[in-house]
């Protein structure tokens, strides 16, 4: 697997997972190995010896256990993830949020080791880190992770375990730094964790630039099809065994029908990301010349003031599939008549699937945020975030314009 491409470690990856997966292992006789593994969702493994499975408690390579400890299908998935992002190991989670909370728990964040994170984060994980983590006196310092004199300066400050960023930042698109931002974790001690969710490792592998480990929400790209919910974490050696304990004992362990569905969705990622990235593009040109569209937020676009930085961490292959757009002097009301007008995209609150998705954050992702403070992070009344999906680049284009003349 170390030669092949990215493409073909997405199509192949997680083929020897574990001790029951591996296809060399004898099978009953006229049984050949499935091209397509199995859904194991036995909550339990017994032994032919209770030494055996007294082994197989103290050293997982030699056998399932527990399902809460993990099982076949989790991690075939967290396999295929962990060779696609070039980290050293990875576990399933049961949702993006459950893996941001065990990543932050296996680096051990506490009351003397806290966390600097970009103030650019999902409301979620900022609601994470300002609310559960800091009630239990994790000291949380946000920053404009794009400005990284003040970055350096927080964390020379502070001190913290942890710098958290996200590589695409929701919903305007801004890009870290990965190189600078993992220089400035190094310099203090810190490990650089980075949600990468809205990029996907198609688009960016932070742990090559420098990241020591990358969480997703599998809801989204990965996954693919808006037909689970999971998270992912992928990380060097070094959070490995903390992120086995606090998989464990934290129990958020990723159950395996949707296990079996994420798998399947990496198995096509390269070849839905390269249409997703291709349609972005093409409607950020489209929504760019438009006369009723202000600002256009997409690393793609020549005017994106971090142009260069995205053309650096992406390289060659797009720019991811999600933008935003201003409408040119709208208000609530008018931003809602045209979400109302769409008729192909879909307006819900998700995104990274094969369909087109809409969202209004000051309705949604950022409600519960004051008008000030969105103003503040630069989110106007007037945002319109898009997930581009893989239809046809002229249907998206043709139901934005539409919609966007019906709503004066
Ligand atoms: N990270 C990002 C960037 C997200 O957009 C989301 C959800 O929208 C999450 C994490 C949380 O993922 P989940 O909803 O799977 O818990």
């Amino acid at each position: 697997m170390d030669g092949w491409s990215f493409d073909t470690r997405a199509v192949h990856g997680g083929r020897n997972a574990g001790p029951i997966q591996d296809p060399s292992e004898p099978r009953p006789q006229g049984m050949g190995t499935p091209v397509s593994p199995g859904i194991q969702p036995s909550s339990a493994y017994y032994f032919e010896s209770l030494t055996a499975l007294d082994e197989a408690f103290q050293d997982p390579a030699q056998g399932y256990v527990y399902a809460r400890h993990g099982g076949p299908t989790g991690a075939l998935f967290a396999q295929a993830v962990g060779t696609l992002e070039g980290a050293d190991g990875a576990f399933a989670f049961a949702s993006g949020m459950a893996a941001i909370h065990s990543v932050l728990l296996a680096a051990e964040v506490g009351k003397s080791s806290g966390v600097v994170a970009s103030r650019d984060l999902y409301g979620a994980t900022l609601g994470l880190l300002t609310t559960v983590f800091s009630a239990h006196g994790v000291p949380v310092r946000l920053v404009d992770a794009t400005d990284l004199e003040a970055t350096r300066a927080a964390v020379r400050e502070t001190r913290p375990r942890v710098l958290y960023v996200e590589t695409i930042s929701n919903p305007l698109m801004r890009l870290a730094d990965l190189p600078a931002l993992a220089a400035i974790a190094k310099e203090a001690d810190a490990l650089l964790i980075v949600d990468n969710t809205f990029a996907s490792p198609y688009v960016c592998r932070p742990i090559e630039h420098g990241a020591d480990a990358v969480v997703h929400s599998v809801t989204k790209y990965l996954g693919g099809h808006g037909d689970l919910t999971a998270g992912v974490v992928a990380a060097r050696t070094g959070l490995l065994p903390g992120l086995a304990l606090v998989s464990r004992l934290v129990g958020a362990t990723l159950g395996a029908f949707d296990a079996w569905l994420a798998l399947r969705g990496v198995r096509t990622l390269s070849l839905r990301m390269e249409r997703h990235c291709a349609n972005a593009a093409r409607v950020a040109a489209f929504l760019s010349r438009h006369q009723r569209v202000g600002r256009v937020h997409y690393g793609g676009l020549a005017e994106h003031p971090q142009h260069a930085l995205a053309g650096s961490l992406f390289g060659d292959r797009g720019f991811g599939g999600m933008l935003s757009f201003e409408i040119e002097d709208a208000d609530a009301a008018h931003v809602r008549r045209f979400m109302d007008a769409l008729t192909l995209v879909l307006p819900a609150p998700t995104m990274g699937d094969v369909y087109s998705l809409a969202l209004y954050p000051a309705q949604a992702s950022h409600r519960g945020l004051t008008p000030q403070q969105r103003a503040s992070l630069g989110i106007g009344d007037n945002l319109v975030r898009l997930s581009c999906g893989i239809e046809a680049a002229d249907d998206l284009i043709a139901d934005l314009a539409q919609a966007l003349d019906r709503a004066p």
